[in-house]
């Protein structure tokens, strides 16, 4: 039996399966609702907050034939039909991701603006994906700006970077800008809570708010801390486990140590710390 990774089990599918990033999720449903729909979108934010996922469910809601074959443009894409099986598959001819990090080229990206000038050949949308948009070179951001200007009707343009303020102000200005946000340690451990309880991994609620807090924001991060979590507490999620996993600190040794401090007991201090750096750890990063 082949195990799939949890960030890849639980990635989002629809909007409504995203976490954490309403106010993104209502504007985008809205503007496919309504069929107002920009042609270049551009999504920021810090890495595993979901930019890879909204852009693929937006090729989805653009490309959507429905259960029946009858469907349009869409805010809800149906999962089923075959253009929606194939961009979750990776293989849908008119859906290409593009990761401006291994790809900087102005070949690559000369390339693909190449095949702007044909139509889609099963969608209706072609969606071409730029990941990491802002690095780039400045001839490749030059070549793309032009289609960008006029952009056929049946292409979309979805770019997502970390790092917006290295995106030239002549591409920012073409598209429409999504920030989304790093996930609150709340909402990770909520998600967390849920996927554990679908796979039936016993976990203890502490185990779970270190991993949460352990992601910084990033539910990819989390998925997969998570996964290494199981795999190192042979299937059930302890909370001493989990913390000699993240390697972080005892709260028992935090108290003695802050406690030492306040009271200016330089002995204990000293003790304390030394017990931590056996375990690998200085005081001043438990202190933090
Ligand atoms: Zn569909």
């Amino acid at each position: 039996m082949s195990y799939l990774v949890l960030a890849r089990k639980y990635r989002p599918k629809n909007f409504s399966e995203m976490v954490g990033q309403s106010h993104v999720v209502q504007a985008l449903g809205n503007a496919l609702t309504t069929q107002r729909l920009h042609h270049a979108y551009l999504f920021t934010g810090t890495r595993g907050v979901g930019k890879t996922t909204i852009s693929r469910i937006l090729a989805k809601s653009l490309n959507c034939l429905g259960p029946d074959g009858q469907g349009g443009i869409t805010a809800t894409p149906c999962g089923v039909c075959q253009a929606c099986t194939d961009i979750d598959s990776g293989r849908f001819v008119d859906y290409t991701e593009l990761d401006a990090a291994s790809n900087r080229g102005v070949d690559e990206i000369a390339q693909l603006l190449e095949q702007a000038v044909y139509k889609p050949v099963v969608g209706r949308f072609k969606v071409f994906m730029i990941d990491e948009v802002h690095m780039l070179t400045n001839t490749a951001f030059n070549a793309m700006l032009k289609t960008l200007e006029e952009p056929p009707e049946y292409l979309k343009f979805v770019l997502a970077t970390t790092d917006p303020q290295k995106v030239p102000a002549t591409v920012l200005s073409r598209c429409l800008q999504f920030n989304l946000r790093p996930m609150a340690p709340e909402t990770v451990l909520e998600h967390l809570t849920q996927v554990l309880q679908t796979e039936n991994v016993p976990a203890e609620s502490q185990a779970l708010r270190l991993l949460a807090r352990a992601a910084r924001g990033s539910m990819r991060d989390a998925l997969s801390l998570t996964d290494q979590a199981i795999a190192f507490g042979s299937g059930e999620l302890l909370e001493s486990g989990v913390r000699l996993m993240l390697g972080s600190v005892d709260r028992s040794y935090v108290f003695r140590l802050l406690d030492a401090l306040a009271r200016g007991d330089g002995k204990t201090v000293v003790e304390t710390s030394e017990a931590l750096r056996l375990n690998g750890l200085s005081a001043a990063s438990t202190l933090e």
